[in-house]
């Protein structure tokens, strides 16, 4: 396990030659920095010794005060589709890069958000409040605990700095890890700039770097193209699946890599309600919780169009082999969304009929607005109090008997079943609630003890944690009121 000073940072994305690809930009340091929170999952994917985060100067290192020889800190440009509207030019307003890591044959980008203002930042102040970074931490954790891919988080800074929202909050730092920060949008702004060779270079650097089987198929960015539908078709699928809502599926939040990448105002469901809006800003509901897969589509659709130069000389030949790449998306997400539900059913292959067992059932749980997570946990452990979710129970009782039917085609025992269903049905997801709590707690106390709580139970949901029983529970009432907005 290595040393700060041992982390063999080398800044690929420093070395593109189109100099609109990034701002060389320096971090700006918080008042008074200290560590939160340390992840040592995290710090293990780069070979991070953990002892690290008890030196003195940890903070000043990794906030960038003090920065390696070795970090090449820059901001990235990129545009997006915002709510359906193309904004020309947004970049990492608050985000910055400070270098990649090679460990154990996996890239890493550190991007340090919150770090200060960028010539991205188009006015604002390039913080990011304490809340909103608590909420990054977490859910990036509890996103990888699920087995969904996503940014991971490597460690928190708080601050005494002063930081103006809707009120005054405390600024805070989060570094973040993926392999690449490259969004949809970083594409879309060189197409839309008509910068055409840039955009190649965009797509040389993530093919070599990171998809080089592609680099000999006949059409790699096609194949580019391809991989990516097929990532966010998964992605998507797997946050249906257990009921995570993203907030703001824009372009510019939308990896390349498709994985769940800048968190603002998520949710998770608590009661089965599929026109959940979890951002109160999304007034058209555009991006509730049963409008994610459309929206995957219409995000590709922006990243094929961009793409469209490279693929080929030809624009109507282009357009013809996107289309037919895109026409796959909305197939491949069913194949993939139907296959988890049968996961959590505790079935093998999708059969015919499976499909109404499973609409069926999600319809019973919308009409009876049960707890979503609570009810697979149930099933899993076969509880024989699962009826008395529903009114009348008997329309349960006839699901459940078409259900019991179903099983018998399977060929597997119940223990076997009841074991795969409780790797598959978390127990403990991380609802808007605890999140409110652990946020008051650190805002008001300084009291990050639940930080570190969720963080060992979000990480590992599928397990029992005794202790930590009461995170696993409904709802409170007050739960129902948390509004949440893109303010972060
Ligand atoms: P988001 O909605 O958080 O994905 O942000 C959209 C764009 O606004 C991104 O380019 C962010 O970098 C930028 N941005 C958001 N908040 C701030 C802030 N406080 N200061 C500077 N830029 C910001
Ligand atoms: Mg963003």
């Amino acid at each position: 396990m290595k040393t700060l000073e041992e982390l063999c940072f080398n800044n690929t994305f420093s070395q593109l030659t189109d100099h609109e690809f990034y701002s060389k930009v320096d971090t700006t340091p918080l008042n008074n920095q200290h560590l939160i929170s340390f992840n040592a999952n995290a710090a293990a994917l780069i070979g991070l010794d953990i002892h690290e985060q008890s030196r003195d100067d940890f903070c000043d290192i990794i906030s960038g005060k003090t920065p390696l020889h070795n970090f090449f800190t820059l901001a990235m440009c990129y545009a997006g589709h915002q709510f359906g509207q193309f904004v020309p030019r947004l970049g990492d307003g608050r985000a910055i890069l400070l270098g990649q890591l090679e460990h154990d044959n996996k890239k890493w980008d550190l991007q340090l958000k919150g770090a200060g203002p960028t010539p991205y930042s188009r006015g604002s102040d390039g913080r990011a409040v304490l809340r909103s970074t608590i909420r990054e931490y977490l859910c990036s954790e509890a996103m990888h605990g699920l087995g969904i891919a996503s940014s991971r988080a490597l460690c928190m800074l708080g601050s005494d700095e002063e930081v103006y929202r809707e009120q005054i909050e405390s600024g805070a730092m989060l570094v973040r890890m993926a392999p690449s920060h490259i969004r949809f949008g970083t594409f879309e702004y060189f197409y839309y700039t008509n910068q055409h060779r840039a955009l190649q270079e965009l797509a040389d650097y993530l093919i070599t770097e990171h998809y080089p089987a592609l680099c000999d198929i006949e059409n790699p960015y096609l194949a580019l193209l391809s991989q990516c539908i097929d990532n966010t078709a998964l992605l998507i699928a797997q946050w249906q699946a257990v009921g995570f809502s993203h907030g703001v599926m824009n372009t510019d939040n939308m990896s390349i890599h498709g994985l769940t990448l800048d968190y603002g105002p998520f949710g998770f469901l608590d009661a089965f309600k599929p026109d959940y809006i979890c951002n109160h800003s999304d007034y058209q509901g555009r991006y509730a919780f049963k409008n994610q897969p459309e929206m995957g589509l219409f995000n590709l659709s922006c990243l094929a169009q961009a793409l469209l130069p490279l693929i080929c000389n030809d624009s109507d030949k282009a357009a013809e082999l996107a289309r037919a790449e895109l026409a796959k998306y909305q197939s491949l997400h069913l194949e993939y969304y139907h296959q988890l539900i049968n996961s959590k059913l505790g079935l093998g292959k999708v059969l015919a009929d499976d499909i109404v067992l499973q609409k069926e059932l999600l319809n019973l749980l919308q009409q009876n607005q049960t707890d979503y997570t609570i009810f697979f946990r149930a099933l899993s452990n076969n509880d024989d109090k699962l009826a008395d979710m529903f009114i009348p129970r008997e329309n349960f009782d006839r699901w459940f008997a078409s259900y019991q039917q179903r099983l018998r085609l399977e060929n597997t025992t119940a223990a076997d079943r009841k074991s795969c269903m409780l790797k598959t049905n978390p127990k403990y997801i991380l609802r808007n609630y605890l999140l409110e709590t652990a946020i008051e707690r650190a805002n008001n106390e300084k009291n990050y003890a639940d930080i570190e709580n969720l963080l060992q139970v979000m990480s590992s949901p599928f397990d029992e944690h005794p202790e930590f029983e009461h995170f696993a529970g409904l709802p409170p009432e007050w739960a129902s009121q948390i509004q949440l907005s893109c303010s972060s």
